[in-house]
């Protein structure tokens, strides 16, 4: 996927100011228009219908379009899970989730849901045998991506409300008919060959909504929850790998078993490390005395140690220098660390500056 701003409210070109109804008019017309099935020749339908699904989830739910809006205005789009400073390369960088172990905000995993489950083969609604699976952005420091370990991540959960199992009606009152799709379920959207059912966004495909809505719930039939989870990275990832926690995911309806969390991983950078595949790459400074007459230096490698590295006499800035084996492992395999040596000129006093002069004279150097 690439890298890229959320801005719901630019998604669905609404302003920040817009009510529920302005929300729900501008989603139905985006939705119907940016339908994939109704956009067979354009790649990118499903990505922008998903967009627009993704946005409504969030700005038609009051309790997740609140804290959108205050991480929204809070620190920008691209730092949501960062409190360090700019990361290169990630200013655009959009729902970057809680940074790892850091607590940052909760709830953001929600951007990532879609009330329509997008993109799975079978129909939502009460035939799903399993709860949903749900992925999850985590953020996770450089050398964690790089050496593998753990973190512990918090992760929202929507699951059935204990209270009323799902059907979001205080116990002992009954349901009656949704307006909104009078019953129906669905909502259609476009006409003749290009009509798309999807469930509505009122009763939530449901076709009937409580008479009194169930207190713990507000009637929304879910709750949510957060589940706290020690995740292990393992060695090597980079930006997108995913791992698949099965069974960690949401409860199904009705006691199903529940779903999976996916775990999306994405990392910070790191001011001395760059990453290059499994080799690393950094810059370390030396002085003009160890670069002319030779030196051992000792530099800091990805798990923590130190290695010593020798400066052959005469090295010219940006010559590299390779440390076999200290780079990322990864699923056998091995990277190392390329040390690009810089040169750094002293300012030297007049009477230090006339003998240096002099050497290079007797060297032939001197021009
Ligand atoms: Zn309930
Ligand atoms: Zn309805």
């Amino acid at each position: 996927m690439p890298a890229r701003t959320k801005d719901h409210y630019r998604t669905l070109g609404v302003p920040e100011s817009a009510g529920p109804g302005e929300i729900k008019k501008a989603y139905l017309r985006l939705a119907k228009k940016c339908h994939p099935d109704a956009n067979p020749d354009d790649p990118r339908a499903a990505d922008k219908f998903k967009r627009v699904s993704e946005a409504y989830t969030v700005l038609s739910d009051k309790k997740k379009r609140a804290q959108y809006d205050m991480v929204r205005k809070y620190g920008g789009l691209g730092g949501l899970g960062g409190r360090g400073g700019p990361r290169p390369g990630g200013a655009g960088r959009g729902g970057a989730g809680p940074g790892a172990g850091n607590g940052g905000f909760g709830g953001l995993g929600d951007i990532f849901s879609s009330i329509f489950d997008f993109g799975r083969k079978d129909k939502p609604g009460p035939s799903h045998t399993r709860g949903r699976n749900v992925e999850y952005l985590v953020e996770i420091p450089f050398k964690t991506a790089a050496r593998g370990g753990k973190v512990v991540v918090n992760i929202p959960l929507h699951e059935e409300c204990a209270q009323c199992h799902g059907n979001g009606a205080t116990p002992g009152t009954g349901m009656k008919s949704c307006q909104e799709c009078r019953g129906e379920g669905n909502i259609t959207f476009g006409q003749g060959s290009f009509g798309v059912s999807r469930p509505c966004p009122d009763c939530v495909g449901r076709g009937k909504i409580p008479e009194s809505p169930c207190a713990a719930c507000n009637g929304g039939g879910q709750v949510r929850q957060e589940r706290k989870l020690r995740v292990t990275v393992p060695s090597g990832v980079t930006e997108g790998d995913r791992v698949r926690l099965a069974g960690k995911g949401e409860r199904g309806s009705g006691g199903k078993p529940p779903g999976d969390i996916i775990i999306k991983f994405s990392v910070r950078g790191d001011r001395f490390f760059k990453r290059d595949g499994l080799d690393l790459h950094c810059d370390v400074k030396v002085n003009m005395a160890q670069a002319v007459v030779g030196s051992k230096i000792r530099v800091r490698t990805v798990d923590g140690s130190k290695v010593v590295l020798r400066i052959p006499p005469g090295t010219q800035t940006g010559r590299r220098f390779r440390i076999k084996g200290a780079g990322v492992a990864r699923g056998g395999g091995r990277g190392d660390q390329v040390v690009r040596v810089a040169v750094e000129t002293p300012e030297l006093s007049a009477e230090a500056r006339e003998k240096i002069g002099d050497i290079l004279q007797e060297e032939g150097l001197r021009r």
